[in-house]
């Protein structure tokens, strides 16, 4: 199958949505970059993109080789909540970074917003509002192409993203970091997406906190609350890189190995073939990922989606389709395993004989002040 090559028009996100395009979008900031030593855990913002561009240059890149088609600004946890003198900065050289690096290819920019260290202390509106309103105001400016607001776990908060993010006119997605059981509201995931299109996003899903599995159970949840309803939207998932079967409502947080002992949790590129699939089967068109989600990860959706999307990404030059290019192998039992059967139905070894594949959440959710 051939790969993209040359200058395509670029078309806006709603306009390939409605046209049944897939939509890629990409993987882990924050997480990854903490890894490579860019981003402090704990905190997790994104002074990285003033401090090391390079880095985040170098991240958006590797995404979009993968198969990205939207490049999210690097302003996760970017509000001056919790940059305080340095959220203008940061927000502006993220906007940059993030228009260079998608003007090299097919992918559109969205300026990204997620929940404020305020909603769950004093739930001040106005104050609230403000934060959203002053990262829009940059992401005008600089003028993206689409918003996100993602990770949200209170909808009365996502809600408020909507409402501002909608005024500039521009698309609006919305993604919350919940699972089956809803929001910490105890609001339904079906009545979520219901709040969230009704305040003006066009499209909904989840993010983070949730592998594979849950995120795509959740997205079910939402659809299955739209339709019921009578609203249409279209549908988003990007969950953890990581196995989760074990967590609780709060998601992957509340486990004991999170964040600096989840490796062993980490999908392998066929588990990621595999959601692509299924998400596509669900209805999904914006298919992507969070934390633990790294460029092989996104690379695996756009070669599983490739047949219906018509094309590989560039960073398919270098892996053939299912391991086929382990026929190369100079042995032959390596050899043998180039081939689908073998690693759609491999079970991986975690290498740890003593160790439990499951685990408990840490304790009952405690009051978070
Ligand atoms: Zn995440």
């Amino acid at each position: 199958m051939a790969r993209v090559v040359g200058e395509r028009v670029k078309k806006g996100i709603l306009e390939r949505l409605n046209s049944g395009e897939v939509v890629i979008g990409d993987g882990s900031f924050v997480f990854t970059l903490e890894k490579r030593g860019y981003v402090k855990a704990g905190l997790w913002t994104p002074e990285a993109s003033v401090e090391y561009p390079e880095a985040v240059r170098q991240l958006h890149m590797e995404y979009l080789r993968a198969g990205s088609n939207v490049m999210q600004t690097f302003t996760f946890f970017g509000g001056k909540d919790k940059l305080e003198s340095k959220w203008k900065d940061v927000n502006e050289a993220s906007c940059d970074l993030a228009r260079e690096v998608a003007e090299k290819g097919n992918a559109l920019v969205a300026g990204g917003i997620s929940q404020t260290s305020l909603y769950k202390s004093h739930k001040n509106k106005l104050e609230i509002k403000e934060i959203f309103q002053q990262q829009l105001e940059i992401f005008t400016r600089k003028n993206v192409d689409f918003l996100i607001a993602e990770y949200f776990e209170y909808c009365e908060e996502a809600v408020w993203a909507v409402e501002v993010l909608k005024e500039s006119g521009k698309p609006v997605a919305t993604t919350m970091c919940i699972g089956p059981e809803g929001d910490m509201h105890n609001l339904t995931p079906g009545e979520c997406a219901i709040r969230l299109v009704k305040a003006g996003a066009s499209i909904v899903g989840v993010n983070c906190r949730f592998g594979p599995t849950i995120s795509l159970a959740t997205v079910k949840l939402m659809k299955e609350g739209l339709e019921a309803s009578g609203l249409k939207a279209h549908l988003m998932v990007q969950s953890l890189g990581f196995h989760t079967p074990d967590c609780g409502k709060g998601g992957f947080v509340d486990l004991p190995q999170y964040p600096f002992g989840l490796e062993p949790r980490v999908a392998t590129r066929w588990d990621i073939q595999k959601y692509a699939r299924e998400a596509y089967n669900l209805g999904v068109r914006y298919i992507g990922g969070c934390c633990g989600f790294e460029p092989y990860h996104i690379r695996a959706i756009a070669e599983e989606l490739a047949p219906e999307r018509g094309f590989l990404p560039d960073a398919s030059e270098k892996h053939d389709s299912w391991g086929s290019g382990l026929s190369m192998h100079t042995k032959p039992w390596v050899r043998a395993r180039a081939q689908k059967e073998y690693w759609k139905n491999l079970l991986p070894a975690s290498g740890r004989p003593y160790f439990p594949s499951l685990s408990k959440p840490d304790g009952l959710r405690m009051p978070e002040k």
